[in-house]
Parts: structure tokens; sequence; C-alpha cells
């Protein structure tokens, strides 16, 4: 067999796909892959099974439905005080990945360089350097997850094309302080860098901190792409349904890659999803004081049974590390034990690292835990594990 692109036939799958096909084996509570274990607002499936009956179901414009673009334009005034213009700078995607492999391939080329923050959402860097870009790394560590402004200024050079941020962070539950998001658009201007914004988890912010978007920073609304996710917002994570906020120039270039990626979306999720942006704001408060409540569940008996629990701030997940357990293998290792003999399952997070030599500056001890499930199921896997290391 000829070899396939070196980007890819290199790689596994995807450490969520692994676990998640683990779990299903050893019949483990998966508390790996993100993703909340109900079937998300009534409302919303109604909405979008009576939109597959009434239509349309043929190709929706390219750019998205207008009820959806018009609904994304007026949420990010809503929470951002953007001056959104729908038909010009909004742009429906299937889901952020895609969006997110739009940004690359519509900005990147061969030689230029992308910055990603470690640890960073494992389809950033093969779809970087599925471009011929070179991902350049600056690494976060636990406990705290702190930017080092001046480790960041120095990954920066005239190759420098982008940089990704995202706020809150997936795996590590941060979300990005507003100085943060202040230094990072200095240097981005200083380099003349376009910013991709990953916030698909805008809206999963617990009490103490706050989300701000960079794209409201001065000077910052035109250098970024703003990006989001019905997926997170509205506990759907099957929908794959995205979208892309940037200013008119920088939206038709994205656009020029999305048209060849998926040309478009479908349209009664679109529906639907363009109903949901318009909630009040109980929607938006009652989502995250659900998941608030989960994550203290999960923290805190996390905590009882041994493990170092890191602060989570946002965000599905909350990350711990397994040295305070005495636990002398890798992350890897680790999950897979609790997966087959605990019968918990969770992520590693050193597979959120760009791979190197000797692996210098990747942690194999901290661990992921994801809390969107039933409180029930929290504390039965709680129990579990407790079970197992006590
Ligand atoms: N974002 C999800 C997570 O971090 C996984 C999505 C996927 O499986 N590709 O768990």
């Amino acid at each position: 067999m000829r070899p396939g692109n070196t980007v890819f036939s290199g790689l596994g799958t995807t450490i969520f796909s692994t676990m998640s096909a683990m779990a299903m084996e050893h019949g483990a509570i998966n508390l790996g892959q993100g993703f909340p274990d109900d079937e998300g607002p009534a409302e919303l499936r109604e909405r979008a099974a009576q939109a597959i009956m009434t239509g349309p179901n043929q190709y929706p414009p390219s750019l998205g439905m207008p009820e959806l673009r018009k609904a994304v334009a007026d949420h990010d005034r809503r929470f951002y005080g953007l001056n959104v213009d729908w038909q010009s700078e909004t742009l429906v995607t299937s889901g952020a990945t895609e969006a997110l492999a739009d940004c690359f391939l519509a900005l990147l080329n061969a030689g230029d360089e992308a910055i990603l923050i470690e640890p960073f959402y494992d389809s950033y860097l093969p779809m970087v350097e599925a471009t011929g870009a070179r991902a350049v790394t600056v690494g976060l560590d636990a406990p705290y997850w702190d930017l080092d402004l001046e480790v960041l200024a120095a990954a920066f050079s005239d190759k420098t094309k982008l940089i990704v941020v995202n706020t809150p962070m997936n795996p590590t539950g941060k979300v990005f302080t507003k100085a943060e998001l202040q230094g990072i658009a200095d240097l981005a201007q200083k380099h003349d860098a376009y910013v991709i914004l990953d916030e698909v988890y805008e809206h999963l912010v617990y009490s103490g901190a706050a989300h701000e978007t960079m794209m409201a920073l001065p000077g910052m609304r035109d250098r970024c792409v703003r990006i989001a996710s019905a997926g997170k917002t509205f506990s759907l994570t099957g929908w794959k349904i995205g979208y892309v906020t940037a200013a008119p120039d920088l939206l038709t270039l994205v656009n020029k890659a999305h048209q060849f990626v998926t040309f478009t979306t479908p349209p009664a999720f679109q529906l639907a999803v363009a109903w949901g942006l318009g909630q009040g704001g109980a929607y938006f408060q009652n989502l995250a004081t659900d998941l608030e409540q989960k994550r203290d569940l999960l923290s805190k008996g996390l905590a009882a049974v041994g493990f170092d629990v890191v602060r989570s701030d946002g965000t599905y997940f909350v990350t711990t590390d397994i040295a305070g357990l005495g636990y002398n293998g890798t992350d890897l290792d680790f999950c897979k034990e609790i997966t087959a003999n605990a019968g918990v399952s969770a992520i590693p997070v050193s597979p959120f690292y760009k791979p190197r030599d000797g692996g210098i500056g990747i942690p194999r001890n901290m661990v992921r835990f994801c809390f969107s499930k039933q409180p029930e199921v929290l504390e039965e896997s709680v129990f579990r594990l407790k079970r197992y290391f006590g």
C-alpha cells in the first residue's frame, strides 16, 4: 500500500475514542470523553424534530440559515457588547471542530507558525500540521495553569501567523484572566497575528470566574475569529452545530475553506439552535449552576479518594494529580487501570501535548475527569474509586 498523508497516517485513533471504547468493553462509567449523559433540552429537540417534518430539508445557504446567523449576532451583542453584522460577520459550521479546521486551512501556508498553548484540544495539532505550518507550543503547568507572558513572547517570531486561545480551556478548566488575554492581544498586535478564539465552553463558567472574549478588547475586533458550539451551550454534543464570528474580510477567508470542507450544515438543527440562543438569562444561568454543582460533587469526591484535585473554573472537566494517590505509572496506564479494574474511565492529559523527543516537559501525572453526568452517576463513580483505592 502506498503511504498516505504523512500527518494523518502516523496518528492512532483519538484518545477520546480509545477510552470510550475501553469503557464500553469493561462496562465502566465513562468519565472520559466530554458529553452529558442525558438527551439535552426537550424544547430544542422538539423544534428540530418539527423542522425536519415541515422542512426545509434541502441544502441551506452555505454560510448558514439566516435565523441562526442573526441569533449568533444577537448573542454576541447581548453577552459581549459586540456589534456584529449577521450578513457579513457570521458563519455556521458542522461543529467547532469544522470551524477550527476551516480557520487553519484558510489562514495557514507551509512555512507559517501557529502558536498552541499546551495542554491543547486534540484536533489543533494535526490540522495545523496538515497545512504544512509548524506548531510552536507554550506550556501551562498545574495546578494554576498561569500563562507566562515572557515565555509566550519568546514563542512569537516573524513567521507567526496565528495563535489559538481556548478559554474556558479543555482539559484544564482554566478561565483566562483579562490580564492574560490583554497580554496575548498585545503580542498578537505587535506581530500582526490572527487569534483563533475557541470559546466553545463560553457559558460553562463557575462562580468566581468570568468568561471574557478577546474579541471585545481594543484593537482586537478585526484580528480574532471567535468560535462557539451548540454542543456545549445546549448539552447536545452530537448535533455538531458550530458558529463563527469574525470581521467581514476574515470571515470571507474562513468561508473559502468552509465551502469546500462541508459547504453547509443540517437545517433543522440550525433552526432549533437559533431558537435556543434567544432564550432568557435563566437558561444560561441554570446551565452553569447545574454544572457547578456537579463539578463540586466530583471534585470533593475525588479529593476524598486521595487525588490532588486541581480547581476547575469552567468546562465539563476537572483535572487531578495522580501522584497524590502514590501512583507511579503513566497517566495513560492509570486511565486504563481504573477503566478495567475500578469501573470508572478517565482521560490522560499527556495526549494534549505536542509529541517531542524524550517527552520532555510533558507531564505523565495528570488525569482528566468529566463531571457533566447525573449526580447519582458521579456518586457511584466516587464510590467505585474509593473501593478500588481504599
Ligand atoms: N471535546 C470532547 C472532550 O474533550 C471530545 C470530542 C471528541 O471526542 N472528539 O472530551
